[in-house]
């Protein structure tokens, strides 16, 4: 699997203690070398002023570079929310959106799964507003960025344990957006009431329990899930907002789910949807995941999938979808018949 890494990425917040670290990426990037995983990596580059206002309006743009150059070489809050600062984090944030477009750009071109290892990490940055760790809006730029590109449409698949409130506001114009989260954990948003088909765009919600729901139940979730919003919206390219931090042990996260296995059954089945109306073309963004060597075996566990050969995923019980799940999604099914 290609993988676009950047050592820029570990500059933000070198300094500070933060559970959002450095050591996040570098200790994946570190072991997916040593499992001779990371043969296949790709540079990444800056987005553009341009890529960036496909979600974020430039008075945005230029309140983040204000609020760097004010922390310069100390550390704070972006002035929109809780995401702490440094004086690189302009840089790194925009190398992270760059990031996620070249992966995309080299899923379109391979057809294939790609992966961006970035951070800082994006799905709760709104279009206006930063927050919850994220400064720009990586998945949903890369999503746009495709849409401009190619036309068609995309859709955002995020199963970190926290909503993805920045990409849900970003979503229209033919792009997408579903997600499971611990609900009303952080942020608070993405109850089954903002769920949406529209025109340009369908937003899937299915909130989960926020303390534990378990392997079994998450995945089914997912396996009804994902075919049925595929098939109403027959995406072109698939990006994922892949935040592990749904694993058991997960200091910010944790849904008692077994966070390897989880990934491995969750990427076959985004693979094999991919490969149905997506001609395979997927762009994993790293999200959350916050224990981190739950983290590098779980993105080691998406890339071994991705590598491997194409083979329909192993079903989990339907029987386990809890209750109030299983409404939301005979409501999703009802909308695509
Ligand atoms: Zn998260």
């Amino acid at each position: 699997m290609i993988v676009v890494y950047d050592e820029l990425y570990r500059d933000h917040l070198s300094r500070v203690a933060h559970p959002e670290s450095p050591d996040r990426v570098a200790s994946v990037a570190a072991h997916l070398q040593a499992q001779g995983l990371f043969n296949r990596r790709e540079p990444a580059r800056d987005a553009t002023l341009q890529e960036l206002e496909l979600v974020h309006p430039r008075s945005y743009l230029d309140r983040v570079a204000r609020d760097v150059e004010t922390v310069g070489e100390r550390a704070g809050y972006l002035s929109t929310g809780d995401t702490v600062i440094d004086g690189s984090s302009l840089a790194v944030a925009r190398r992270a959106a760059g990031g996620a477009i070249v992966a995309m750009e080299l899923a379109i071109k391979g057809g294939c799964g790609t992966f961006a290892l970035v951070r800082p990490p994006g799905h709760h940055a709104e279009p206006a507003r930063g927050m919850g760790f994220c400064i720009f809006s990586n998945a949903a730029i890369a999503a746009h960025a495709f849409v401009e590109q190619h036309g068609g449409r995309a859709l955002i698949v995020d199963f970190d344990y926290h909503h993805g409130n920045g990409s849900q506001a970003a979503a229209g114009g033919g792009v997408s957006f579903t997600s499971t989260h611990a609900y009303p954990q952080y942020p608070g948003t993405g109850s089954a009431a903002e769920n949406a088909l529209r025109a340009d765009a369908a937003i899937v919600n299915v909130p989960l329990p926020p303390d534990r729901y378990g392997t079994e139940p998450f995945v089914a979730t997912w396996q009804r899930l994902l075919p049925e919003v595929a098939a109403r919206v027959r995406p072109d390219l698939i990006v994922v907002s892949a935040g592990y931090d749904y694993a058991a042990g997960d200091p910010v996260g944790d849904l008692d789910v077994d966070g390897p296995l989880a990934a491995r059954l969750l990427a076959q089945l985004i693979r094999e949807v991919a490969e149905t109306y997506a001609a395979g073309r997927v762009v994993y963004c790293l999200e959350g995941g916050y224990d981190i060597a739950t983290l590098a075996r779980s993105v080691e566990e998406t890339v071994r999938v991705h590598d491997g050969p194409s083979q329909s995923s192993e079903s989990a019980d339907p029987a386990s979808i809890g209750a109030p799940q299983r409404a939301i999604l005979e409501r999703v099914a009802a909308w695509s018949s």
